[in-house]
């Protein structure tokens, strides 16, 4: 994405791609500059953004001047939130909350559709929901890989990592390169990337982090007006959940959206952690507030144990009659 008078940006600042009508690109790789960490939630972000655009509406009038008005309280901050995920209490979440996959998948398609979406990965499932909620709209949502019950293998955080290679990941491997990967097999290294409703979402390490304003405060400053830290903060506060509870009064989070936020369950080493920070001079703070520099636990986007995918929180909640999902494409 970039300026009119930036020649290598293939997308306008509306995402459009220039020189060919009614398409836009929403997704990690429109960023114009890569941020400075994980990019989850960025692109939960950006996809919030999109469909405002698309549907020529601003929903996000409420969180726009919460921010430059509370003084954030960082300095407490307790992990007993962390400690909900008991697996049986997970179960029930997972079977009572959330509808089974097998019933929001269509079984026809029709002739035409308003809008098509490609790909229902962490940024599709978003844009597809978002423009479903115009009732008199119609979405076909169309999806390579297939659905996967999620909470049989990702709804234990730390059991992500195991997720790879399975019929759910692309798994790309890099070309092989002279000078890097020495210790890996043909010096190629293995690509990890989501093939299924949600996407990488569905495999990925679920840390909420939505980097430094800076980042965003550069987009701006190069030429993406419109995308400066001020502007994209209410498109993160309208899909977030926070379950952190000295978060709760934060203007640098929001209650009642769909991707649930709550700490990691921590380890026997995050109060050690936590005090070496401070004992170095560092405070306890909320990475995704106002003072980004310090010590904290890792906010992750999980809901009682489960994991919060855009899948899970935009589409797998009900069935939309005026939005079609297609699986299984190949
Ligand atoms: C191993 C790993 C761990 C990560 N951990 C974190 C983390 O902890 N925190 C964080 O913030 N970020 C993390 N990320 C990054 C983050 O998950 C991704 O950047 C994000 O999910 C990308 O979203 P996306 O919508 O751009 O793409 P994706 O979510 O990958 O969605 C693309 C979708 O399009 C589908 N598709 C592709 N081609 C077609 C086609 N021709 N027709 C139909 N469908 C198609 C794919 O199957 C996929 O479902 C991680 C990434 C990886 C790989």
């Amino acid at each position: 994405m970039g300026p009119d008078n930036d020649n290598s940006a293939v997308l306008d600042l509306n995402l459009r791609v220039r020189g060919i009508a009614n398409l836009r690109v929403v997704d990690a790789s429109v960023f114009p500059n890569i941020t400075s960490g994980n990019i989850n939630a960025p692109t939960v972000m950006v996809a919030e953004k999109a469909a405002d655009m698309i549907r020529g509406i601003d929903t996000v009038g409420e969180f726009k001047n919460r921010v430059w008005s509370v003084i954030l309280n960082i300095t407490k901050c307790n992990v007993s939130e962390a400690t909900a995920g008991r697996y049986s209490y997970r179960f029930f979440w997972r079977y009572f909350y959330y509808l089974e996959p097998e019933s929001i998948i269509s079984d026809t398609v029709k002739e035409e559709y308003d809008y098509v979406v490609v790909g229902a990965g962490t940024a599709g499932s978003v844009v597809a929901a978002r423009l479903a909620e115009d009732a008199g709209t119609s979405i076909l949502l169309l999806e390579a890989g297939g659905h996967f019950d999620e909470s049989k293998l990702t709804s234990w955080g730390s059991g992500w990592i195991a997720l790879y290679t399975y019929s759910f990941d692309w798994g790309y491997y890099t070309e092989s390169e002279k000078d890097v990967f020495k210790g890996l097999a043909g010096k190629r290294s293995y690509w990890p990337r989501g093939k299924a409703l949600g996407g990488t979402g569905v495999l990925n390490g679920m840390q909420y982090t939505r980097e430094s304003r800076f980042d965003y405060d550069r987009w701006a400053v190069n030429g993406c007006v419109g995308w400066d830290y001020k502007s994209v903060l209410p498109y993160f506060l309208k899909s977030e959940d926070i379950h952190i509870s000295e978060l709760y009064s934060s203007s640098y989070h929001s209650r009642g959206g769909p991707i649930a936020v709550t700490y990691s369950p921590p380890s026997g080493l995050t109060p050690l952690v936590l005090k070496a920070g401070f004992e170095l001079g560092y405070n306890v703070t909320d990475y995704n507030g106002e003072l980004q520099e310090g010590f904290s636990v890792v906010q992750s986007t999980l809901r009682n144990g489960i994991r919060s995918s855009t899948a899970h929180e935009f589409i797998a909640k009900e069935k939309r009659q005026n939005l079609d999902i297609v699986t299984a494409l190949w």
